[in-house]
């Protein structure tokens, strides 16, 4: 009888890992400089630098690039791995038009969301990192969807490209990128990671405009600690015991909160960036004066930054948001603990435009 030798263990964060469906064919903001070049092949070195330019600047693709030669120009626009990652499934807008909603269609067919929100000062595109997710919280609409697949990282980068072209076609400029969509930014880390390094270098926005969402993957919150650009770290807490953080938040049976709170002082420690707590308020769950109460000593020992959220209602799951006093009071009890919270009013409610919320109701056929 002979044996196999038992094939490579796969680099993880330690956790199951989803499977992961075939790769899709790479599109525009997949390339590196390099990659861009040969795939130019035949072309002169400042071709390259041109089509790159015309991605990063211009925010266009090749076909639409005047400074290239027509036939060049005709050939790069039907090129498989220059063509565009997303194309609308649905677009809508709500607040006026200071909330943009985008449902994109991939190259494969799955779908994912992207969120444009203008404020006063400031303009903020929420992206997602994966088609679905494998963390599995019941009160999320992507959670109960399941994972589909990782995103490529043309695909994240494009859903900023796009932010930006729609803010500057209304005269903003887009400063701020939020790691917030579908997904679990730290389990798709390279992808994640290389976006950002692009938003920084190549669309020229600061690090301290990024922010990271994460449910408390420890060993992506401990790989961000020891990169160089130091970004804001937001993490979905929602609960202050394990007890209660076990039911809501399932990874938490595996990194506990004792281990994530460490791992987010390790990262101030490390980057001297602001850290935030997400606490989605949910009716009779998680908004009475017991959970600000325990929600009050993390967050004041880490001097963290929380954002209240009143529950978004999904399909699959049974409990409804807290109601605006509650909500209120809460938030004021917080205050009165010595922690700096907020409310975060829902942006696009009447789109569907809370996490994983679009995809989950077009899915379902209403
Ligand atoms: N996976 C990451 C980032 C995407 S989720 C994370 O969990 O942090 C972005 C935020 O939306 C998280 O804080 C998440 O808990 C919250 N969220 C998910 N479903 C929600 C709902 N139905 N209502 C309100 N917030 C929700
Ligand atoms: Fe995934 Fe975040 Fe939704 Fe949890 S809240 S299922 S981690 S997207």
């Amino acid at each position: 009888m002979t044996t196999s030798a038992a094939p490579p263990t796969p680099v993880t964060l330690g956790l199951p890992q989803p499977r992961v469906r075939e790769t899709p064919v790479p599109t525009r903001y997949d390339h590196s400089p390099e990659q861009l070049a040969q795939l130019l092949g035949g072309q002169p070195p400042f071709r390259a630098r041109q089509v790159w330019q015309g991605l990063y600047e211009q925010l266009s693709g090749p076909a639409e690039l005047t400074a290239l030669p027509k036939a060049l120009r005709a050939e790069l626009g039907a090129h498989e791995q220059l063509r565009s990652a997303l194309s609308t499934a649905v677009e809508s807008s709500g607040d006026g038009g200071d909330t943009v909603k985008w449902l994109w269609n991939l190259g494969d067919g799955e779908q994912i969301e992207t969120v444009l929100m203008h404020y006063a000062g400031r303009s903020t595109v929420c992206i997602s990192t994966q088609a679905g997710c494998a963390m599995g919280c019941g009160f999320c609409a992507t959670g109960q969807g399941g994972f589909r697949r990782q995103l490529s990282v043309g695909e994240i980068v494009e859903q900023v490209v796009a932010a930006r072209q729609r803010s500057e076609s209304t005269g903003r400029r887009l400063s701020n990128v939020v790691f917030m969509g579908m997904g679990e930014p730290m389990a798709n880390y390279d992808a994640m990671w290389s976006a950002v390094t692009r938003f920084h270098s190549h669309l020229g926005m600061s690090a301290r405009h990024l922010t990271i969402s994460t449910v408390g993957l420890v060993p992506g919150i401990k790989r961000l600690a020891s990169e160089d650009l130091p970004v804001n770290l937001a993490v979905s807490l929602h609960a202050a015991n394990d007890d209660l953080r076990n039911q809501m938040v399932p990874i938490n049976r595996t990194y506990p909160l004792d281990v994530l709170i460490q791992a987010c002082r390790d990262y101030l420690e490390a980057k001297g960036r602001r850290l935030s707590f997400e606490w989605a308020l949910i009716d009779g769950v998680n908004d009475l004066p017991r959970d600000a109460y325990e929600l009050s000593e993390i967050a004041r020992s880490l001097g963290a930054h929380v954002n209240l959220i009143p529950l978004n209602p999904t399909p699959g799951y049974p409990t409804v948001g807290t109601p605006p006093n509650i909500v209120h009071a809460f938030c004021d009890r917080l205050v009165e603990l010595g922690v700096n919270a907020t409310i975060r009013r829902n942006r696009g409610t009447s789109i569907n435009a809370a996490c994983g919320q679009l995809a989950a109701r077009i899915s379902a056929g209403t």
